[in-house]
């Protein structure tokens, strides 16, 4: 039968914990919780025993429950954070294990950076994807767009509203009696 119960006593016979498990589980020290750590490393050894096995595994968790429920109602000051069985339903951790937690997730923060162009101030990632050289404050926001024989015609974009303005109503003087392919080759090369 592939899965047992079992339990970890002191030398002294004070079972401290109620497992269940298949293979070698019972003997391993890996994966266990600080307080059992503690508490074997106070005592000169423990005493493992093979409780009950079983075919199938649900019948372990039960019985793992049952044994969990035994030993506490008997006075035993179990480690074991569960009453047993499979999930951690009614797992709650203590204070000290929530501080060290948040402590771990809350100690990095991400460094903030400013873009030099217009200030934005954030995360490191985000603003050097969407700021430094990629800023908008880096590209002329104003478009000179005069309205030539009926047609939008684009002059490019320019720093200021000013300059902007300029460059559209020279244009507009300079077509007023060009044919319309004539003005966008001229606005071409005003662009350039
Ligand atoms: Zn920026």
């Amino acid at each position: 039968m592939k899965y047992y119960t079992y339990t970890h006593a002191t030398p002294s016979g004070d079972v401290f914990y109620v497992g269940k498990g298949s293979g070698h589980r019972a003997y391993s020290t890996k994966t266990r919780p600080l307080a059992w750590r503690q508490k074997v490393a106070e005592h000169d050894g423990i005493t493992i025993k093979i409780v009950s096995r079983f075919a199938l595994e649900a019948d372990a968790f039960s019985h793992e429950m049952a044994l969990i429920e035994m030993h506490r109602e008997a006075g035993a000051a179990l480690l074991n954070l569960t009453s047993g069985g499979r999930g951690v339903l009614d797992y709650c951790q203590t204070e000290e294990l929530r501080a060290y937690k948040r402590d771990l997730m809350t100690g990095y923060k991400h460094p903030k950076i400013t873009c030099p162009h217009c200030g934005f101030v954030g995360g490191a990632t985000s603003t050097k994807r969407w700021h430094f050289d990629r800023c908008k404050g880096l590209r002329p926001a104003f478009k000179a767009r005069p309205t030539v024989h009926g047609a939008r015609i684009y002059l490019g974009k320019y720093a200021t509203k000013e300059e902007a303005d300029r460059v559209s109503e020279q244009f507009k003087g300079r077509v007023a009696h060009m044919p319309l392919d004539a003005v966008y080759r001229e606005a071409l090369e005003v662009r350039q």
